[in-house]
């Protein structure tokens, strides 16, 4: 069962969690209790990939959906990848990297968005219903969310990105799937202009109601639960190449989904040593976990543009573990943070430590392991080696979360290695591929009318 972080919202199932996206009461959705995992994990480490992400959520969806279904979704999420291991772990040098990014979209969020996809379309056909996703993104997420949903029957999605405002590969990822259930719209505005649009149209209730309107963002609690499986996974990997009884984590981290799924492995018993979050210069997070003050700053534009992000949407679910599961503690931190711009928060926490890199050091981090070990980090990944290095590990090994493929990001590969020799089959396909896409003005009535003419 699940409950929200602020307290007003209990019992849910886990299919309607998924449905729900956001608690109705403005938190965040979360398990009622997690699983201790650390006596089992002899049985967990030698399943593949995709049989251990079943076993992993068969813990979590309290069989509201029978383990021979889940396992059919499963199954199919991952065919899409272009290799069995799903999850690659690589060893360049003397840290160890996890490629995520051998999805569709090419980047981590494959690994969740398309759990979520074939999720969302079992659960309507049990129900026989229809779903209207409506999103917005400032680069990677619709993408994923698009080929997660791409082609299928009960559903649409709407997808919106500021205009102009999105890398020409990216733009180009939504807006040539060619499906007729895909609807991308430019809006005129920011990024924070089209995350705004979202809110008024889910806080819409009866537009919601009336397209039976669906979130994909990063605060679903599929999301998460599907992220948990590679740290189990990659911890496995290790301890059979190295014996190796503890493994550290370093994640590059914008909106905490990817590092937040790291902690709750760890709460459920895998021995991680450490979890460091990698920030660029947007560091409030990495400010948190130095010093214990969550403050919102400006943002800055940088290399690596998904962690380009200063109120991280999954934070609160840390704020819930971290004040001992108490929603009047989450409720109060977070009416203090709407108030005054700032949380403070006492005392260390026991796994996470942090750090930041600039865009100097992630372009130099680039051009070291592209000379020194030929293997080419995209800017994202980057910052978090760069971190990593940062760090000393002893005997611990160290895994990096590589989150995307370095071809999402030419412009910054050429600065780094002064060539252009980021290419992956994918992307050169799209570049040539029609491309489809309405633009709109940033206006709530304008975006709802276009919803209801083209919804499912
Ligand atoms: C989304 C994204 C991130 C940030 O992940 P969070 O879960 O938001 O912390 C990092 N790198 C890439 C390439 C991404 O797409």
């Amino acid at each position: 069962m699940y409950l929200s972080t602020r307290g007003n919202i209990s019992d849910i199932s886990f299919q309607k969690a998924v449905l729900m996206g956001l608690a109705t009461d403005g938190g965040l959705l979360v398990p009622a209790e997690l699983p201790d995992l650390s006596s089992s994990l002899s049985e967990l480490r030698d399943l593949s990939y995709p049989d251990l992400a079943v076993r992993i959520m068969d813990i979590f969806t309290d069989k509201d959906i029978p383990v021979g279904d889940l396992q059919k979704i499963v199954y199919l999420s991952y065919e899409s990848f272009d290799t069995p291991e799903i999850t690659p772990i690589v060893k360049p040098d003397s840290l160890y990297i996890m490629e995520l990014f051998h999805g569709p979209t090419l980047a981590f969020k494959d690994v969740a968005l398309q759990f979520l996809g074939n999720l969302f379309d079992y659960i309507l056909e049990k129900s026989n219903t229809k779903l209207n996703i409506v999103g917005a993104t400032s680069g990677d997420t619709g993408s994923a969310a698009i080929y997660g949903v791409r082609g299928k029957d009960n559903m649409d999605i709407f997808i919106m990105h500021p205009e102009g405002r999105v890398s020409p590969i990216q733009k180009r990822q939504m807006t040539t799937v060619g499906d007729a259930n895909v609807h991308n719209i430019a809006v005129k505005g920011t990024f924070d202009d089209t995350q705004k649009l979202l809110k008024d149209l889910f806080n819409d209730l009866e537009l919601r109601e009336t397209y039976n309107l669906a979130a994909v963002n990063s605060v679903n609690w599929a999301r998460v639960l599907a992220q948990i499986v590679y740290y189990f996974y990659a911890y496995f990997r290790v301890h059979e190449k190295t014996g190796a009884e503890t493994v550290r984590f370093c994640v590059p981290t914008g909106n905490f989904g990817n590092i937040f799924a790291g902690y709750l492995a760890w709460r459920m018993g895998l021995q991680i040593e450490k979890l460091i979050l990698a920030s660029n210069e947007n560091d409030i997070l990495a400010d948190f976990f130095q010093h214990g003050v969550y403050k919102k700053g400006e943002v800055y534009s940088t290399y690596s543009p998904s962690m380009d992000i200063q109120v991280a949407s999954n934070f609160e679910r840390y704020l819930y573990y971290r004040n001992g599961e108490n929603p009047a503690e989450v409720n109060k931190l977070m009416q203090q943070f709407y108030q005054t711009g700032k949380i403070e928060i006492s005392g260390q926490d026991p796994v996470f430590a942090a750090d930041r890199a600039t865009n100097s050091q992630t372009l130099e981090t680039i051009r070291r392991y592209y000379q020194d070990f030929n293997y080419l980090l995209d800017p994202h990944t980057a910052v978090g080696v760069n971190v990593a290095e940062k760090f000393k590990s002893g005997d611990v090994p160290t895994v990096c979360l590589a989150t995307a493929h370095p071809a999402k990001f030419p412009e910054a590969i050429r600065q780094a290695v002064g060539k252009d020799c980021a290419h992956h089959p994918g992307i050169d396909r799209i570049l040539e591929l029609p491309s489809e896409c309405t633009t709109l003005p940033a206006d709530k009535q304008k975006i709802a009318e276009f919803i209801a003419n083209n919804a499912n």
